[in-house]
């Protein structure tokens, strides 16, 4: 690096970090973070290093990505309005596909209005910056995303944080807080590295009970849980409905962008509030598109969301059965959770030679001890294909002694 003084305070970090690096991948088929796949569009299946593997880590949790009537929406965007957008939305940005794909957002989660930005990252962090500020208090679930906690921190506001999917401990929180500002309880629907639930109507509760605002995170939920894919409301039968509720156009929608819904009302106050959303590029007009065609396949094909959910209980089934630890997986977020982070190493390594992309995730993004496989079914897979990923699994973990022969 370079030796002159001004990076002598960054070079520790800089070392530490290619370090760790060199101990986990000291071969090629040892790589698992920054690797190029080229995705094949009608199959789960790409190529790395000359290699054809099943990808089993991805979130086209409804099996749009490469899907021809979405490829062709986003180059129709770009023909009508061109490659970007001249500009903030507030200032010469907004395009006619834009309130169309709002109008779309809006309609498929059963609220008044909608706001997209550019991604789902910017939506949380301008979303939770207007909500609260000095003064203000918001409590995150522990396994919260990050671009929640940066929004939380960024505020101003005071931060606490309240034991995962834990009502009881959230009312303690609460009860413990300054009552004279907003208190902003914010928690993912489906967490993206476990694929359990947040139980939405006793956090209904005990937000109710203190007065505080409940905004519920779909990234991993649109498309995913409830009988047509509209998340957390519909799991739990749509009597119970959080304050607010954003979301991402990158998962289950094969796209970029991210989304809230809300009354008309208090869109408008975001629209002068949100940073991100003020002072960052609106969405490229290809990216609308795709989105907006996903949404409306998603609406007329809900079967694909069918049958993912029955495709991953199955996948979670074959695997805990077998000895291997799901965690509290109820979602196509299913969890191998294996330990140390070097046997998730040599986990996923295994299941690259068996023919499968499982990729690890290591501390600090799991707790010590947690380290994991994350593995996603979408209707992308086929029955086949899932079958083919269970019995390298297996394979891959009876060779690593994760489980017994
Ligand atoms: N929320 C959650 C729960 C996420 O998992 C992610 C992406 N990993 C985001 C928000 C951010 O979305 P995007 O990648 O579209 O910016």
């Amino acid at each position: 690096m370079n030796a002159s003084a001004a990076w002598q305070h960054l070079e520790p970090k800089v070392a530490a970090i290619n370090r760790r690096i060199d101990e986990l991948e000291w071969e090629p088929s040892r790589r698992n973070n920054f690797v190029s796949y080229r995705p094949e569009m009608d199959s789960p299946y790409v190529e790395v290093d000359g290699e054809r593997l099943l990808m089993m880590s991805g979130y086209g949790y409804i099996g749009l990505g490469g899907d021809e009537r979405v490829a062709a929406a986003a180059k129709a965007a770009i023909d009508q309005y061109g490659t970007g957008t001249p500009g903030v939305r507030a200032l010469a940005g907004t395009i006619p596909l834009h309130e169309e794909l709002e109008a779309e957002v809006a309609r498929f989660t059963g609220r008044e209005n909608a706001l997209v930005f550019s991604s789902g990252y910017a939506a949380n962090v301008g979303t939770v910056g207007a909500l609260a500020g000095a003064g203000d208090t918001v409590l995150l679930d522990k396994l919260d995303h990050a671009s929640i906690v940066d929004g939380a921190q960024l505020s101003g506001a005071t931060v606490t944080r309240f034991r995962h999917n834990d009502p009881r401990h959230l009312d303690l929180r609460l009860a413990a807080t300054n009552p004279s500002g907003t208190r902003l309880v914010v928690v993912d629907s489906v967490y993206s590295m476990d694929g359990d639930i947040a139980p939405l109507p006793e956090l209904r509760e005990v937000c109710d009970k203190h007065g505080a605002l409940l905004m519920v995170d779909e990234a991993h939920a649109l498309g995913v849980i409830g009988a047509t894919g509209r998340g957390i409301e519909e799991h739990f039968g749509g009597e119970v409905k959080a304050d607010i509720k954003v979301g991402t156009l990158s998962k289950a929608v094969p796209s970029n962008g991210g989304w809230i819904v809300g009354s008309a009302d208090f869109l408008q106050y975001l629209k002068r509030h949100a940073r991100p959303f003020l002072f960052s590029a609106a969405l490229a007009p290809a990216q609308a598109g795709a989105a907006l065609e996903s949404l409306r396949i998603l609406d007329r094909e809900p079967e694909r969301v069918t049958y993912a959910q029955r495709e991953s209980a199955r996948f979670r089934q074959v695997m805990s059965d077998a000895g291997m630890n799901t965690g509290a997986s109820q979602s196509a977020v299913v969890p191998l959770i294996v330990g140390s982070d070097e046997n998730a190493w040599e986990f996923a390594t295994a299941c690259r030679k068996a023919g499968v992309v499982g990729l690890p995730v290591i501390t600090p993004a799991v707790p010590p001890g947690l380290a994991r496989l994350r593995i996603a079914i979408t209707a992308k897979h086929s029955r086949a294909d899932i079958d083919f990923a269970i019995d390298a699994f297996l394979t891959a973990a009876r060779q690593c002694h994760l489980i017994g022969e």
